[in-house]
């Protein structure tokens, strides 16, 4: 049976700690994570669309050495958690991002206009899907949104490195389900690689991704049905494996197109051997059945289970 750890919602922490503080005049500290350990995979945002019970929308950084070296999404609500985190632009190597809903993507604009204030002086590059019906392929996504001709045109220095923007380069990764479908390295330097592979969420073209630090493996499913095997290959023996429970078990068909079932996890973190995985994206609708979705992802499990709550940290 697996151990299941609820963490302690920092969040109301830091609440209350600023208040007290708050009359004294002296601002809090932001939370760190322990600075000891050489990699922490840290949660920025671990909610979905909703935006409710405190948590942000899809995030999740990857610290080695005591910097933040990747970004996993970018979802709507995060990029505050990411500056309490103590994050900074300049120590990022990778923006990977899992597809292009707003609770993954929708703080890209922000992140960029942060930079302007805090200087950057290498380009980020910005790994992400092809492009699908609704949905362009990342690079043109980046397009339209910070293009001269895009939305935020007045931000376009973002896309040419001009104006004390933090320069966006985008990776764009075949995100096509097929019998061929392999992952695919996005990132290879200084002993960091990742590595991403196509994943079923609907019809939204998406990703799952695996990052590798030392003899460290920190594997992100994003959003997916959980029924390629593709994904499990690249989890296979991961350290650590983050999965997004967005639905119950008894979920209705349309949701079950584009989120995984408890049992369907369950199942796939048993075959791939995983370690410890952390339980995030969690939904209303998912917190409400959280308990019985646990014991079923626990049944046959020897491994850590933890429920991921905004800035928690995990060492590795
Ligand atoms: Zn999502």
């Amino acid at each position: 049976m697996a151990k299941i750890t609820f963490r302690l919602s920092l969040l109301g922490l830091i609440g209350s700690f600023s208040l007290m503080l708050g009359a004294a005049g002296i601002a809090a500290e932001p939370p760190r994570c322990p600075d000891r350990a050489r990699i922490v995979m840290q949660v920025l945002g671990s909610g979905g669309p909703e935006l409710a019970s405190g948590r942000a929308g899809s995030s999740y950084l990857v610290w080695v050495d005591g910097r933040a070296r990747v970004l996993v999404d970018s979802g709507s609500g995060s990029l505050l958690r990411f500056v309490e985190s103590g994050a900074r632009e300049a120590d990022l190597r990778l923006l990977a991002l899992t597809h292009l809903h707003t609770d993954h993507a929708g703080d890209i604009v922000a992140l960029a206009k942060r930079s302007f204030f805090n200087g950057r002086s290498r380009a980020l590059p910005v790994s992400g899907p092809t492009g699908s019906g609704a949905f362009p392929a990342v690079d043109i996504f980046l397009e339209r949104l910070l293009g001269r001709e895009g939305a935020f045109g007045y931000l376009a220095g973002a896309l040419d490195g001009t104006g004390g923007l933090l320069e966006l380069e985008p990776i764009v990764v075949p995100a096509k389900i097929n019998a061929e479908s392999s992952a695919i390295q996005v990132f290879d330097s200084g002993g960091l690689s990742v590595q991403a592979v196509a994943v079923r969420h609907g019809s939204v073209p998406a990703l799952g991704y695996r990052v590798n630090i030392a003899d460290k493996v920190i594997v992100f499913s994003g959003d997916q049905d959980g029924g390629e095997a593709g994904f499990w290959e690249l989890a296979n023996d991961a350290d650590l494996l983050v999965i997004h429970l967005a639905i119950p078990e008894q979920a209705g068909p349309a949701a079950k197109r584009l989120h995984a079932t408890p049992s369907r996890w369950a199942e796939g973190i048993r075959q791939a051997n995983v370690n410890r995985v952390v339980v995030s994206h969690l939904m209303k609708r998912s917190e409400r059945n959280l308990e019985d979705s646990l014991d079923i992802l626990a049944d046959g499990f020897d491994g850590t289970i933890d429920v991921a709550e905004d800035l928690g940290c995990f060492p590795l």
